[in-house]
C-alpha cells in the first residue's frame, strides 16, 4: 500500500483578502499549509503539493484553474499511489489518528471515507428571493471537510471527466460517488475548522499557538 497526501494548495484565497496565496499566509508563525505538512508527511508515504503557477516548492506540481482540477494534477504525479488522502491546505487542524480513522474505512470496503461533522443547525432550502422553499430533514445532514480518505484508482476515474464537472465540484466524494463509489464519513474533531476569511486566521492562529 502507497498513501499518498494530495494538497490542493493552488487557490489565491480572495475572501482572505492578502496578496500571499491563503495556502501560504502565515499563521502562528509558519505558512498555513505547514501544520497541515506535518501531519500528512508524518502517516503518508509521500505529500504533493499543488501550488499556485511560478511557485516553487518541494514535491509540487502546478495547481489548475478550479480544486478538484489541482487534485487531479497531483494525483497524476503520483502514479504509485494506491491510496490517496486529498487534504485542503486551509484546514491546518487535521489530526494523525482522523486521518488513519479513514484510511481504517477503506479496509472496510469503502471507496471513500471523508471527515465530517453532524449538521447541528436548522437547514433550510431557499429560493433566489430569500424565500424558504423548504425544510430539510437534520437528522441525516452532514457538513464535509477535509481529509477525504479514497482508494487512488477509484478517484483517478472520479477525476477523469470535463472541466466544467470538476468546476462544478465542491468537493472529490461528490465526483466519486457520481462513479457510483461507496463513501462513508468520519466524525472529525469539532475544531477542523478551514480557513476562509481573516477572522478565521486569527482564530486558527490563536488556537495554534496555544496548542
Ligand atoms: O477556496 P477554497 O477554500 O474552497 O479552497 C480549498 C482549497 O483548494 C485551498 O487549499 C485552495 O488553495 C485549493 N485550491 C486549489 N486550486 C484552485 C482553487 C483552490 O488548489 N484552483
Amino acid at each position: 500500500m502507497s498513501v499518498v497526501g494530495i494538497v490542493p494548495a493552488a487557490g489565491r484565497g480572495e475572501r482572505l483578502g492578502s496578496d500571499v496565496p491563503k495556502a501560504f499566509v502565515a499563521c502562528a508563525g509558519r505558512p498555513l499549509i505547514e501544520w497541515s505538512l506535518d501531519v500528512l508527511r508524518a502517516v503518508c508515504d509521500r505529500v504533493v503539493v499543488a501550488v499556485p503557477p511560478g511557485m516553487s516548492y518541494p514535491d509540487s506540481v502546478e495547481g489548475g484553474p478550479v480544486r478538484s482540477d489541482s487534485v487531479r494534477r497531483a494525483l497524476a504525479a503520483a502514479p504509485e499511489a494506491t491510496v490517496a488522502v486529498v487534504h485542503d491546505a486551509a484546514r491546518p487542524f487535521i489530526t494523525r489518528e482522523l486521518v488513519q480513522r479513514c484510511i481504517d474505512v477503506l479496509g472496510d470496503g469503502y471507496d471513500g471515507a471523508i471527515a465530517a461533522t453532524p449538521v447541528v443547525d436548522t437547514v433550510k432550502q431557499v429560493d433566489e428571493g430569500q424565500r424558504v422553499v423548504r425544510t430539510l430533514e437534520r437528522s441525516s445532514l452532514w457538513a464535509i471537510q477535509t481529509p477525504q480518505v479514497f482508494m487512488a484508482d477509484v478517484l483517478r476515474r472520479a477525476l477523469d471527466v470535463e472541466e466544467s464537472t470538476l468546476a462544478a465540484a465542491t468537493d472529490d466524494a461528490s465526483l466519486v460517488e457520481a462513479i457510483g463509489g461507496s463513501v462513508r464519513v468520519v466524525e472529525a474533531p469539532p475544531r477542523n475548522f478551514k480557513v476562509t476569511g481573516p477572522a478565521d486566521l486569527e482564530r486558527a492562529a490563536q488556537a495554534l499557538r496555544a496548542s
